[in-house]
C-alpha cells in the first residue's frame, strides 16, 4: 500500500506531497531507535542478568513455578535471559508489531521457542485466563520501560495495570526499585536556556537595553524535559549549592500509583548562590537488597571508575520557575511534582501551610510568556550568546541607514529589534507580540502574518525592501541545510526588494570534516551478539531501515555532547550567494579530503556558516579544531549534521587506513535535499 502524506519541505518551504511505503514510519523509528544503544549498555544489561537470576532463585527456592512478565520486551533479550536462568515460563509483550516480529525470530533462533511466547499488544490490552494471551498471573515482572525522566515513557501507568491485572500479589519484580537524585545548583550557562538575559546594543544615540517581557520573569516554562549529557558539561559552568538528595523512589515490587502527586524534600544549601537548576537522575536496583545497582550519577558524583557511556540514558536539566538566591546553611525547601508522565520542581524559603501533602497543588506548568513555546532550549542559549548576537550588531550597523526599509526573515528572531534599535524602519515577518510591547514597539515594527511567498505590496505599504535580513532561523530546520529556506524566501520576495538592496546575510557556505568519535558511533554499530545472546536479526533489520531510502541520510546531532577528533582539516565544499536567487540548476562538487591524523574514520560532520557582510561570519559548527583533551569544540547551540560511514563502524579492525576520504556532494535547488556519497 502507498499513502501519500503532505509536509512543507524545510529548505524551500515548498509544500509538497510525497507517496509514502505503508512502513516508512517503522523504519524511521527503527533506523533512528535506540535499541541498538541498549544493547551495547554492558552495564545496564550484565545488572539485568544478575537480577534476574537472583529473582529466578528466589521463586525457585519458594518452591514456586517461576511465570515471567516482561513487558517492553524489544529483542526478547530479558526474556531470554530469564529463560536461561531458569524461568519456567515467560510472556514476552511488545507493542510495537516490528519488533514483536523481530522479537519472535531472535527467541525461535536462540532456542527458546517453547520458553517465551511474544505477544503484540500494549500491556493493558492483555488478557489472562485459560483462553487469555496469559494462562495465569506472572510472580516475576521484568522491565525496561525507562527513559532519562525514568517515568517518561509510561513506567507508571504501566505498573500500574500490571499490578491489578497481571502479576500476583508479593511478585518478584527487576528492577525492584528506582530512585531518583536531585542536586541544586547555579549555572549561567544552563539557566541561558531557560530565560533572555538583556540584550546590550551599541547605538550611535547611546547605548540600548533590549528587555524580555516581565511575564517570562517567574515564568514556569515548558513540562518538557530537557536531557542532556550532563557529563560533557564541565565543572566550571555550574556551582553546585547542595549535596545530592533523595527525591523520591518506587518500589516495582508493590502496587504503583500513577495519579499526580508530589514530593518534598529539605535543603541545606552547601553555598551561597542563585539557585536556577535542578540537575537530577536516577539510578535503579535490581534486587531488594540493592547489591546490584545500575546508575545514571554524573562523573562528579559516581565513585567508580568503569564508566558507561550511554545514549539512551542521560541526565535532566530542570529549570526552577525562577532564580531564588539562598544562603549557605539557611534551610530551602524543594518540591517534586509529577503527573504521570513528567516532573517539574519547586523552590520555598519556608515551610508553608501545606504540612498535608495532598493540599500541595500539582498543576503542571504552563508557559505564560510565549517565550518558551516559540523557543526551544539551544534556542535561547543561542539568542544569549551575547558573542553571536554582536556579530549581527556589527554587521546591520554597517548595512543600515536612517531611511532603511528592513524586512526580516526568521523565526522568533531579535533582528527586527536589533535593527529597530540601531535606527531602521522595520518590517517583520514573524514575531511575538509580548516581546514588543515590553519594548514598547508595537507600533514601530509591523508584524506580517503571511509566508514570504505570499507577500503583497500592500503588506508593506508599497514600499520596497531596501535590507533584507534574516539569522537566518527557522523551526523546521532539522539538518544545518535546511535554513537555507531564507533563501527561498529571499527569492520569492525579489519582486518587492530594491534593485540596490543588501541582503544579510550575503551569503552561506557548507563545511565538512571528517571525524573520530569517542563513544556516538555506537549508536549505529552492530550488536552481534549480547550477553551470549544471538541478536543479528535487529542488526539486519536496523540496516535494512538505515537503507530504506535509497540515499543514507545525514542525522542532527549535538555534537558538544558527543565528544569527537579530528582526522582531517575543515573544509568548505558548497557555497550559496543569497545576494542571488535561487539557481534552476543544482549545485555540486566533489573533492577528496586528506586524513592527517590516525584514528577510525567514522563519519563526516557538515555545519553551516553565514556570511553577514564583508568579514562577518556565523559559524554553526566548529568553534575550534582541538581543545586540551584534543577534541573538537562545536558551537554548544547548534545540532551538527553527522554523516556515518558504516563500513568503517562495522568492521573490527583499524588496518588499511585510508589516505583520503573522496566525496561527491549534490544540492539539489528544486527539492532543497543535499544528497552525498562518500568514499573511503
Ligand atoms: N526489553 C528490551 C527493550 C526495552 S525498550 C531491552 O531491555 O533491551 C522498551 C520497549 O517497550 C519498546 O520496544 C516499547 O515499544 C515497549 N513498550 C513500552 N511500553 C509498553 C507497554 N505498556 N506494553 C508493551 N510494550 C511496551
Amino acid at each position: 500500500m502507498k499513502t501519500f502524506c503532505g509536509r512543507a519541505n524545510p529548505t524551500t518551504g515548498a509544500m509538497e506531497w510525497l507517496e509514502e511505503d505503508e512502513n516508512y514510519d517503522y523504519h524511521q523509528e527503527i533506523a533512528r531507535s535506540r535499541y541498538a544503544d541498549m544493547l551495547h549498555d554492558k552495564d545496564r544489561n550484565v545488572k539485568y542478568y544478575q537480577g534476574i537470576r537472583a529473582a529466578v532463585s528466589r521463586v525457585k527456592e519458594r518452591g514456586e513455578k517461576a511465570i515471567v512478565l516482561d513487558i517492553g520486551t524489544g529483542t526478547g533479550l530479558l526474556s531470554m535471559m530469564a529463560a536461561s536462568a531458569g524461568a519456567d515460563f515467560c510472556y514476552a509483550v511488545e507493542v510495537f508489531k516490528p519488533m514483536a516480529n523481530a522479537a519472535v525470530k531472535i527467541v525461535e533462533k536462540n532456542g527458546f521457542r517453547d520458553k517465551i511466547k511474544v505477544i503484540n499488544k500494549h500491556s493493558t490490552e492483555v488478557t489472562v485466563g485459560p483462553d487469555g494471551d496469559m494462562q495465569c498471573r506472572a510472580n516475576i515482572l521484568v522491565t525496561e520501560l525507562f527513559d532519562t525522566e525514568l517515568i517518561g515513557e509510561g513506567a507508571l501507568p504501566t505498573y500500574e495495570h500490571a499490578h491489578k491485572y497481571l502479576v500476583q500479589e508479593g511478585c518478584e519484580a527487576v528492577p525492584h526499585r528506582a530512585t531518583v537524585y536531585v542536586q541544586l545548583v547555579e549555572s549561567k550557562r544552563m539557566w541561558s536556556w531557560n530565560k533572555l538575559f538583556p540584550v546590550h546594543v551599541e547605538a550611535e544615540d547611546g547605548e540600548k537595553i533590549i528587555v524580555s517581557p516581565s511575564e517570562m520573569e517567574d515564568c514556569p516554562g515548558v513540562p518538557s524535559v530537557c536531557d542532556i549529557q550532563l557529563n560533557q558539561m564541565p565543572s566550571s559552568d555550574f556551582t553546585i549549592l547542595s549535596d545530592v538528595v533523595t527525591m523520591f523512589s518506587v518500589d516495582f515490587s508493590k502496587p504503583v500509583r500513577s495519579a499526580s502527586t508530589s514530593y518534598r524534600v529539605q535543603l541545606e544549601p552547601v553555598k551561597s548562590g542563585k539557585a536556577q537548576i535542578v540537575l537530577s537522575w536516577w539510578d535503579i536496583d535490581m534486587d531488594p537488597s540493592g547489591m546490584i545497582n545500575c546508575t545514571m550519577a554524573p562523573y562528579w558524583v559516581k565513585s567508580t571508575s568503569a564508566f558507561q557511556w550511554r545514549d539512551h540514558w542521560m541526565q535532566c536539566v530542570y529549570f526552577l520557575p525562577n532564580e531564588e538566591p539562598v544562603l549557605q546553611g539557611e534551610k530551602v525547601y524543594l518540591t517534586a511534582c509529577r503527573d504521570e508522565y513528567s516532573v517539574w520542581y519547586k523552590l520555598q524559603k519556608t515551610r508553608g501551610k501545606e504540612e498535608n501533602k495532598a493540599a500541595v497543588r500539582v498543576e503542571s506548568p504552563v508557559c505564560r510568556c510565549q517565550a518558551h513555546l516559540l523557543w526551544n532550549r539551544p534556542r535561547f542559549g543561542q539568542l544569549n550568546d551575547q558573542n553571536r548576537t554582536c556579530q549581527y550588531i556589527k554587521s546591520l550597523t554597517k548595512v543600515l541607514q536612517t531611511d532603511s526599509v528592513c524586512l526580516c526573515i526568521s523565526d522568533g528572531s531579535l533582528l527586527p529589534v536589533l535593527a529597530h534599535c540601531l535606527g531602521a524602519k522595520q518590517y517583520a515577518t514573524f514575531f511575538f507580540l509580548k516581546f514588543f510591547k515590553a519594548n514598547n514597539l508595537e507600533d514601530k515594527i509591523k508584524i506580517i502574518e503571511a509566508r514570504p511567498e505570499l507577500l503583497t505590496s500592500s503588506h508593506l505599504e508599497d514600499k520596497k525592501i531596501s535590507v533584507l535580513v534574516g539569522e537566518p532561523f527557522f523551526t523546521t530546520s532539522l539538518l544545518p541545510w535546511h535554513n537555507l529556506y531564507f533563501w527561498y524566501a529571499r527569492t520569492a520576495v525579489t519582486s518587492h526588494l530594491t534593485s540596490s538592496v543588501t541582503v544579510l546575510p550575503q551569503s552561506a557556505s557548507l563545511h565538512m570534516m571528517i571525524v573520530e568519535f569517542q563513544d556516538l558511533w555506537r549508536i549505529r554499530s552492530p550488536c552481534g551478539t549480547c550477553e551470549g545472546f544471538d541478536v543479528q536479526t535487529m542488526d539486519d533489520m536496523i540496516k535494512n531501515s538505515l537503507n530504506f531510502r535509497e540515499s543514507k541520510e545525514a542525522e542532527p546531532h549535538p555534537l558538544w555532547e558527543y565528544p569527537c577528533k579530528s582526522l582531517s582539516d575543515p573544509q568548505e565544499v558548497l557555497t550559496f550567494d543569497f545576494r542571488k536567487t535561487v539557481p534552476e540548476y543544482s549545485l555540486s562538487t566533489e573533492g577528496s579530503v586528506n586524513l592527517l591524523r590516525k584514528g577510525k574514520s567514522h563519519g563526516a560532520v557538515l555545519w553551516m556558516e553565514y556570511h553577514l557582510a564583508a568579514d562577518i561570519s556565523v559559524n554553526t559548527g566548529l568553534m575550534q579544531i582541538s581543545d586540551e583533551k584534543g577534541n573538537c569544540e562545536w558551537n554548544p547551540h547548534c545540532k551538527q549534521a553527522v554523516y556515518f560511514f558504516s563500513s568503517v563502524i562495522e568492521s573490527e579492525t583499524l588496518s588499511d587506513l585510508p589516505s583520503a576520504v573522496t566525496y561527491a556532494i549534490n544540492f539539489n535547488t528544486k527539492t532543497g535535499e543535499i544528497a552525498m556519497d562518500f568514499k573511503l
